[in-house]
């Protein structure tokens, strides 16, 4: 296990973090990917949005953000996102279009799975933990606001903030659940031809120097809180999906106990479930692990993928595992 020297653990870039949450980063990633992630969470993020088709469309959202004199730029690999300048954030989020849901804010990399998973219109999905729903309102506007999405959040608080967001931005194909994910699969199984499972988790990709609070609580305990309850999603994400349906995994954890192990525990226990490419349209990632401590994961986990957190990109963790049909 590699140690860090004292000279270099007093560095500036590792200051205010957990030590130990910076020596497990170190053991995940190359030499050189470490030292320039761990920039990443002392910087602020840039802001980044996208169109609701539902109700606008990329050139009319660009030219009514123009006349506020605001400045979005387009992502040139997705078409409908932008980002605007820091300095630009909060009249973004006083304009008409944000409180009318003609945009949604949100980070390029959580804009991934929906992309990855690909909903088609007329399709009956499963989005098994949906609060705030950011990625459940890019899937309505993928289907165009056809078929089903079943959006399922616990906990009450963040159930409402859904509530609100699907009915701002009109997405009428979208039936909301508050409920716990974990019966789901049992109750409705082999009914949706796509299941995502943005997982609760230990959040880790969202830890930031500016915001101590947002690691204050992180601990390996919470790590395997959130990996057994991870699992358990996870079979009930399988279990409700039809065969020859597709599941995405996602979370915003470093942790290789809330990812690949978690897929991992999945393809062991399905010889059903397998595991898809993933192409992506970023140069700042890299496959899933295939070790990590005393355990050794099935070789098709490098068909995962890690996103590597920029200034405009959070970390992620993506896997889009395919249910073979029955014979
Ligand atoms: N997909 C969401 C989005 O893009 O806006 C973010 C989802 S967030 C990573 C995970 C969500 O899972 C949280 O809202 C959390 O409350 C919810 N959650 C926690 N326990 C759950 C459970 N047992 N079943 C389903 N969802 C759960």
């Amino acid at each position: 296990m590699p140690k860090s020297d004292n000279a270099s653990s007093a560095s500036p870039a590792r200051q205010g973090l957990p030590p130990e949450f910076i020596e497990r980063l170190q053991r995940i990633l190359t030499p050189d990917a470490f030292e320039e992630i761990l920039r990443t969470f002392h910087m602020s993020k840039e802001t980044t949005f996208r169109v609701n088709p539902l109700k606008s469309d990329a050139d009319s959202l660009k030219k009514e953000l123009e006349s506020l004199d605001l400045h979005p730029e387009t992502i040139d690999w997705l078409p409908g996102a932008f980002r605007v300048p820091e300095d630009e954030r909060r009249a973004l989020t006083e304009s008409n279009a944000f409180y009318e849901g003609r945009l949604y804010i949100q980070n390029l990399s959580s804009m991934l799975a929906p992309l990855l998973l690909a909903p088609e219109p007329g399709e009956r999905i499963l989005d098994l933990a949906a609060a705030p729903g950011g990625k459940t309102l890019m899937m309505a506007g993928m289907m165009e606001n056809r078929g089903w999405i079943s959006a399922v959040e616990p906990v009450r608080e963040r159930f409402h903030k859904l509530r609100a967001n699907i009915d701002r931005a009109g997405a009428s194909c979208v039936h909301t659940y508050l409920k716990d994910g974990r019966g789901v699969g049992r109750a409705l199984p082999e009914r949706f031809h796509r299941v995502l499972l943005d997982a609760p988790c230990s959040s880790e990709a969202k830890f930031s120097t500016l915001r101590p609070q947002s690691y204050a609580f992180w601990s390996r305990r919470k790590i395997r809180e959130s990996r057994k309850l991870q699992r358990r999603l996870i079979l009930s994400a399988w279990e409700s999906l039809k065969p020859g349906g597709r599941l995405l995994y996602s979370t915003c954890s470093f942790a290789p106990e809330e990812n690949e192990e978690v897929v991992d525990f999945l393809l062991r226990k399905n010889p059903q479930a397998r595991l898809l490419t993933i192409d992506l349209p970023v140069e700042n990632s890299m496959p899933g692990l295939l070790r990590w401590e005393k355990k050794s994961f099935d070789p098709s986990l490098s068909r995962s993928r890690r996103i590597l957190p920029t200034r405009e990109m959070d970390g992620f963790y993506l896997a889009l595992i395919q249910k073979e049909p029955n014979r």
